[in-house]
């Protein structure tokens, strides 16, 4: 009896393992399809300045149609690092940023500047590969003040490949620097000192729960105080309500992200959003 459960047992976890593989590496080869032939695309999500009361500053997200599909990138962000593509993938994706706001600027958006992520593992591991990005900001005919790197709080940890280097020669250049979902990672306050830093970006966590939450509200706002002495600006990602806006407004936040003003766009969308929102000054939501 045992044998033969045994047995049955066996090949039902071989098949699963089977169409675990044949899954993944369907996967694999469709998103490597996908980046070679620029089937990848990406939305902006605007960045408002509550001190402007204006939006130049867009967030480039990128986006996977699978099929009949769309895969979030939270999703296939960790396949292609798994399956070695993040390189590639994060080539489409600057160089798409690129030709997107070259043409913006073409129709007299002069002041757009894009956010854009980088993993970790896309920083260089030589020094020699640390101009890359700026070739390719450079290669669109645009300035590296129009892009604004968006990195994580592991792409500061010490000894993760060349960051610091890195960051100090974009940030030579003209380019600024965002540390993203902060205080989600294994920060340390060393990182930010001994990081260039232009931005930081509070987790949406901290902002959903700020209202009901006392503890995210000290929270959010000793981070926000603490960055404002800094000298570096503070950004509220995942802000979804007005009490949000009214809250962070309140504790002298720079900028605000989230749905409350807008989901991620269509780069053709961009010019109509800029114009309403001057225009009107009223929250515009469209559809992702
Ligand atoms: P992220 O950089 O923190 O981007 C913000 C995410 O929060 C986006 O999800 C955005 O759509 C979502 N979001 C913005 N406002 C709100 C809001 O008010 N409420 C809620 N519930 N969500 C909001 P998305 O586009 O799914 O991206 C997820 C993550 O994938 C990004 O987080 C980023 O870490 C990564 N990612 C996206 N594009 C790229 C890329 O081109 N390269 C790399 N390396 N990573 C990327
Ligand atoms: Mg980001
Ligand atoms: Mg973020
Ligand atoms: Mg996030």
């Amino acid at each position: 009896h045992a044998k033969s459960l045994g047995r049955s047992s066996y090949s039902y976890y071989t098949q699963e393992l089977d169409n675990a593989i044949r899954y993944q590496l369907k996967m694999k080869a469709d998103l490597a399809y996908a980046i070679k032939h620029r089937q990848l695309s990406l939305a902006f999500q605007p960045i408002v300045s509550l001190a402007e009361n204006k939006v130049t500053k867009f967030e480039a997200l990128v986006r996977w149609q699978h099929g009949e599909q769309w895969i979030s990138p939270a999703e296939f962000i960790p396949l292609a690092e798994q399956f070695s593509l993040i390189k590639p993938l994060g080539e489409f994706v600057l160089s798409e940023a690129c030709r997107q706001l070259k043409k913006l600027k073409a129709k007299g958006y002069q002041d757009i500047v894009f956010n854009v992520n980088r993993s970790v593992n896309e920083i260089p591991l030589s020094a020699n590969e640390n101009d890359e990005w700026l070739l390719m900001i450079d290669m669109y005919g645009l300035s590296p003040a129009d892009i604004c790197f968006e990195l994580t709080e592991s792409a500061l940890a010490p000894d993760k490949r060349n960051s610091e280097v890195l960051f100090n020669n974009l940030r030579a250049a003209g380019a600024t620097i965002a540390l993203d979902d902060f205080g989600t990672g294994y920060s340390s306050l060393a990182y930010i000192r001994r990081i260039p830093l232009d931005y930081i970006k509070i987790d949406r966590s901290f902002i959903t729960d700020m209202s009901e939450n006392p503890d995210d509200k000290i929270l959010v706002s000793t981070i926000i105080a603490m960055t404002k002495s800094l000298g570096k600006k503070v950004v509220a990602e995942g802000v979804e309500t007005i009490e949000q806006v009214e809250q962070l407004q309140q504790l002298g936040c720079d900028y605000i992200q989230g749905f409350y003003y807008s989901k991620p766009i269509a780069a053709s969308d961009i010019p109509a959003f800029i114009d309403n929102f001057s225009m009107l000054n009223v929250p515009c939501v469209s559809a992702e």
